[in-house]
């Protein structure tokens, strides 16, 4: 096939993925919008080799076919990078394809402008793109729609581009599709990120679900046979499939609660889809299926999940229950209509289809994205801040409660009275005092559950206090008091400043980073506005910082290790082969100065990134960390590429989680082992038994991944221990 016929079969393609029942007229549009496309971008290829035009057409089938969108947004998605790559202007596509199309063009080119890769504060430009999407709800699902075929052709970019389109995924375009109820979208974007993040993971833990699938495929037919039976009987027409959690989902999994793969018991659920008879209606339909399973295995009472009687915010509808299937092992049933099945998949767009295209689900999002925009007028908000709050909101799961008049109103899991009294009104919040719940009176921090019937009391002598940080929970309330706090620390930051500078004018000492970076080291403060502020509260002496400057400097990390940092990546991009070279031979700078992060507690041989946030230090993470994923999402300008080269003997911290059945001299066994390992040395050990199973944690200090993976293989050799892994990350 030469490309002329294989840009023409692409297109053939999404033809026939449109609606059925799409018009002759609609089709002539989408060709005239293709045409021009086609046109505008002639002669222009991406990083892959492919004639440009094959992007638009792969973004335009996308949002047909996966999210279910229609004309306009096909039009849209293949019109989408021609304001922003050519010299067509919004006007021109407004005189040649419409208003309507022409704003949802607009929209993109602004968003793609704001999030572009040669701009530096990726979080500022975030909230601006909220801003100008929040407008027409189609313009996130094309958005999204561009993302994921950006990442389905990744390979072609260069390895530390990866690492940033890959983290930027991870941390805004999945939740946002997850927000969106693209939950098929939201899992394959998820799994490439991790692909690109952490390859070698990645592909081991690929395969473990694989193996784990085909040894189980025996107890799943075994699990199934009898519900068939029933099913047939009560004259359902369905299907029933074996699903595994995605890669990503079983990963994340294990990093966040320090478990092995071993230990994730509910890698395997099942699906059930059925066509709804028509006399009865589709909820009552799940009961009883759920009714007829029961029947045959026990269910476990509190992992029911019942989304049909009242939907996720996201539109999605189904009932879930866990029950003990053959050989003791728990599995996930998970029930669904046809109609429930399809918004599950493609979400909003399927709801549209369901409902027309002014339906209640549009309401739940746009209720959604006015908090947002009203998150984004409050003036001061920092932009990485709104950026975890915004991210915060996408993923919290949801309570219904209920006001005094029977009003419902939806908050995430966990809120408190005080973040009910926020989401009512900005100055009920303030002026909180406590509530009743179910007409008794509660404290403000009393968390809301589900069908709770809520009251707010106020007083007008009351303010935000800081201890309230402690229990909300909305990023509306969270914002609306770190706000005031925000005009209180900028007047702090004012008064320390000036204390801080009259001491170094005092001692004779220059103002600069190097004092400063000093007094920091030595009171073990995080940065300099922690010194300001603890100064102007007085929680801190002015004596104890000119102790402090006394000091004599001492370098702990430096000399011992050698870290590669290369250039960061400012220059225009070469093509692939090239730039990959270019990188290895282009060593910017030997590390002299560096700090291991104290989330993660990298050690050489780790997958590391260095960031350079604040000053000149490169802190080091761990690739995987969710810190540096974080980081790496809103500071991309700021990541430095670096590697382990050669080591001198210097040690750093790991942590390690064992496991096991009791016995005597467990303990005395294991320590055994550490203490002949001449590369590693024990700092602190702490064991617990609990009804003959120990758990044990043991800080280290190694000086590889390989003397440590070498030492947690010996421990798990020992007879009586069941589980050795290390502690990824600390805060969690
Ligand atoms: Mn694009």
């Amino acid at each position: 096939m030469n490309e002329q016929e294989m840009i023409e079969a692409a297109f053939d393609d999404l033809i026939k993925s449109l609606r059925k029942g799409t018009t002759e007229e609609s089709v002539k549009l989408i060709r005239r919008a293709f045409e021009f496309a086609r046109e505008a971008h002639q002669g222009v290829r991406r990083k892959s080799g492919e004639p440009y035009i094959l992007h638009p057409l792969a973004v335009a089938k996308i949002a047909v076919k996966e999210i279910g969108l229609g004309t306009k947004s096909a039009v849209a998605a293949l019109l989408h990078d021609v304001v922003e790559d050519t010299d067509y202007t919004v006007e021109d596509i407004a005189n040649l394809f419409g208003p309507k199309i022409a704003s949802l063009v607009d929209g993109l080119t602004k968003i793609s402008e704001a999030m572009g890769s040669n701009t530096t504060k990726q979080a500022e430009s975030f909230r601006k793109m909220i801003l100008t999407l929040a407008d027409d709800v189609r313009v996130i699902l094309i958005k999204i729609a561009d993302r994921l075929h950006n990442m389905r052709t990744l390979d072609s970019m260069p390895e530390h581009k990866q690492v940033r389109i890959a983290s930027e995924t991870l941390y805004i375009y999945a939740p946002l599709a997850h927000r969106m109820g693209l939950h098929a979208i939201k899992t394959e974007l998820e799994d490439l990120s991790l692909k690109y993040e952490n390859p070698v993971e990645y592909q081991e833990l690929e395969q473990r679900i694989h193996d784990y699938r085909d040894e189980h495929t025996g107890l799943y037919q075994q699990f199934i046979a009898p519900i068939r039976e029933r099913l047939t009987e009560s004259g359902y027409h369905y299907e029933i499939t074996a699903r595994t959690k995605s890669v990503y989902s079983v990963w994340s999994k294990m990093q966040r609660r320090h478990i092995s793969f071993d230990e994730i018991y509910d890698l395997l659920a099942v699906r059930i889809v059925f066509e709804p008879k028509d006399n009865q209606p589709e909820k009552w339909q799940c009961w009883n299926i759920y009714s007829l399973i029961t029947d045959m295995y026990s269910p476990k009472p509190e992992r029911i999940r019942d989304w049909v009687s009242v939907p996720k915010a996201n539109g999605y509808e189904a009932l879930h229950l866990t029950v003990m299937g053959p050989g003791g092992k728990w599995i996930e049933v998970q029930i669904r209509s046809r109609r429930m099945d399809e918004i599950a998949e493609k979400g909003l767009a399927a709801h549209w289809k369901y409902k027309g295209d002014n339906a209640e689900a549009s309401n739940e999002v746009d209720k959604w994205l006015a908090g947002i925009k009203e998150m984004l007028e409050q003036p001061g908000t920092d932009a990485l801040e709104f950026l975890d709050e915004f991210k915060l909101n996408l993923f919290a799961k949801e309570i219904r409660v209920f006001t005094p008049k029977g009003e419902m109103r939806t908050l995430p899991k966990n809120a408190t009275v005080l973040d009910f009294a926020y989401d009512i009104h900005t100055e009920i919040g303030n002026s909180c005092i406590g509530g009743k719940v179910n007409h008794k009176l509660v404290p403000m921090s009393h968390q809301l559950q589900s069908g709770d019937q809520v009251e707010v009391l106020t007083s007008d002598k009351q303010k935000p206090q800081s201890d309230w940080l402690d229990f909300i929970v909305t990023a509306k309330a969270r914002n609306n008091i770190l706000m005031i706090f925000r005009r209180e620390k900028k007047e702090q930051i004012r008064i320390g400043t000036t204390m801080f500078e009259k001491l170094l004018e005092d001692m004779k000492l220059p103002f600069g980073t190097e004092n400063l970076n000093k007094a920091l080291l030595h009171l073990k403060l995080q940065n300099k506005d922690d010194l300001y502020v603890s100064l102007a509260k007085g929680h801190l002496d002015i004596e104890d910082v000119r102790k402090a400057l006394k000091k004599k400097s001492e370098n702990k990390f430096v000399k011992y290790w050698k870290l590669q940092f290369f250039k960061s990546d400012k220059d225009k991009v070469a093509p692939e082969k090239e730039e990959k070279d270019k990188v290895i031979n282009d060593i910017a700078e030997d590390a002299s100065d560096f700090i291991v992060a104290p989330c993660c507690n990298p050690i050489p041989g780790d997958d590391v990134v260095g960031m350079k946030i604040d000053g000149d230090k490169i802190t080091v993470h761990k690739r995987k960390c969710p810190e540096a994923i974080r980081l790496m999402s809103s500071h991309g300008d700021k990541i430095v590429p670096v590697k382990w080269v050669s080591h001198k003997i210097m040690s750093f911290l790991a942590i390690i989680k064992l496991n096991g059945i009791d016995s005597i001299g467990i303990v005395s066994d294991i320590t055994m082992i550490i203490s002949k390992e001449s590369n590693v040395n024990m700092r602190t050990v702490h064991f617990e038994t609990k009804d003959g199973i120990f758990e044990g944690m043991i800080h280290l200090y190694v000086h590889n991944t390989a003397d440590l993976n070498n030492l947690m293989m010996k421990i798990a050799s020992l007879k009586g221990v069941e589980n050795v892994s290390r502690v990824e990350n600390l805060d969690v």
